[in-house]
């Protein structure tokens, strides 16, 4: 284990490049979202924002018109789409993708989902009548679970979060490695994701999909990848955050949620619930009288969210990298042991003088291709000044400790939170 023998921090500096093919998740959104752009547009949720027909119109044909794009070129390289690539998994993508559709706010559009023949678990939209899911996507996930993903995608065109500059920079990424070059980082902000998954989820309820498919694909990834606080900018809320909230979120709408079955009222509670409510009903609800709207209204869909709200989650979560930062140089390794050939322990010692909660240990290597592979270790319960923990790491993509041997490696602190 020559290669990991030295714990140095900040010594081998990967790119965001690099590491974005271990990303998951993080890909689901990529794109560029511009805060400025969205917030003179519409909401069709709460009516807050709203878009004209015609502007309707206009974005759906440039999204079309990027998507028609993008299959010309997957024709021309010569990958199949939709059923001629996998008739199966078309078949589960639409069943599960109308019942969500017709629920939502946009139901009287006609809309269609795309299977593309990619590994990467990954899903767009591009602001048209269209949702584009890589095979591999459906692959890793249950039907609950993909039903959480189209919720969330159609839900970034109900709240009108797709832009032109986004849909450009979505296709681009697939067609052109320069763009994929330039990085994706700055995504969605995580204000519109936060947005997302709460549309995304009351979807599922009232669908009679599992509100918490969501939090449980959240919490596979903090489990498999943890949330990499210091290692990418993360635009997105990183994987325990969006757990804990698209939980909360889960409770709020279970009581909607019929297992199997679309909500027969499906209609008027997609319109007045207890997530957000239409505005012309808003000063009954805050009136008292607005029987199942609750009084969320301080996070209410729609709520204005505007640059320095943006910029000052951007800070938080700036902060929180800087901390993680400062915990790795208070980490020692003592010992590292071989357990199999997929998995080592490792003991450290934690030389800081505050107790820390939420330890996360990484581990990243990169092999002779480029490819960049991440593993991760959870602590759990409190890490106190001067105390010993260990710690197994286990490969998870078939790389064996002899070829982890051969890359350029080191631990990293994956996250870590002051108790
Ligand atoms: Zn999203």
């Amino acid at each position: 284990m020559t290669a990991m023998r030295c714990f140095t921090p900040f010594l081998l500096v990967f790119s965001v490049v690099l590491l974005s093919g271990c990303q998951t998740l993080q890909n689901i959104d990529k794109g560029l979202y511009d805060v400025a752009e969205s917030i003179t547009e519409t909401d069709r949720v709460t009516g807050q924002r709203t878009l004209s027909a015609a502007d309707r119109t206009a974005q759906i044909k440039q999204g079309n018109a990027a998507i028609q794009q993008m299959l010309a070129a997957e024709r021309k390289a010569g990958r199949k789409t939709d059923a001629a690539l996998d008739r199966r998994e078309y078949q589960r993508l639409i069943q599960i993708f109308d019942r969500v559709h017709q629920i939502s706010h946009l139901s009287q559009e006609r809309w269609q989902p795309i299977l593309l023949d990619r590994d990467s678990f990954n899903a767009f939209t591009t602001g048209g009548t269209y949702i584009v899911v890589h095979r591999g996507l459906m692959q890793q996930l249950n039907n609950d679970e993909v039903a959480a993903v189209i919720g969330h995608e159609i839900a970034h065109t109900v709240a009108n979060h797709i832009g032109e500059r986004q849909t450009s920079q979505q296709i681009s990424l697939l067609t052109s490695s320069a763009a994929r070059k330039q990085g994706y980082q700055a995504a969605y902000t995580h204000a519109l994701e936060r947005e997302a998954d709460r549309i995304g989820v009351l979807y599922s309820a009232l669908a009679g999909y599992d509100p918490y498919a969501a939090t449980g694909i959240w919490q596979r990834q903090y489990q498999q990848q943890g949330n990499a606080r210091s290692l990418f900018a993360h635009d997105h809320p990183v994987n325990a955050e969006r757990a804990a909230e698209t939980k909360a979120l889960a409770n709020q709408v279970k009581q909607y949620y019929q297992s199997g079955r679309i909500n027969p009222s499906a209609a008027t509670l997609r319109d007045n619930n207890s997530l957000w409510q239409k505005r012309d009903n808003r000063d009954q609800a805050t009136a008292g009288e607005g029987g199942g709207v609750s009084a969320i209204l301080s996070t209410a869909l729609g709520a204005y969210v505007d640059h320095q709200q943006a910029k000052q989650e951007a800070g938080r979560q700036a902060q929180y990298a800087q901390f993680v930062k400062a915990v790795e140089t208070y980490m020692q390794l003592e010992q590292q042991r071989r357990v199999s050939t997929t998995s080592w322990s490792t003991r450290w010692r934690y030389a800081g003088n505050r107790s820390l909660k939420g330890v996360v240990m990484g581990f990243i290597a990169e092999d002779s291709g480029g490819k960049v592979h991440r593993y991760v270790a959870h602590q759990s319960g409190i890490v106190r000044p001067g105390q010993r923990f260990s710690l197994t790491f286990k490969t998870n993509d078939g790389v064996t400790l002899a070829q982890l041997e051969k890359m350029k490696a080191r631990y990293y602190v994956d996250d870590a939170l002051p108790y």
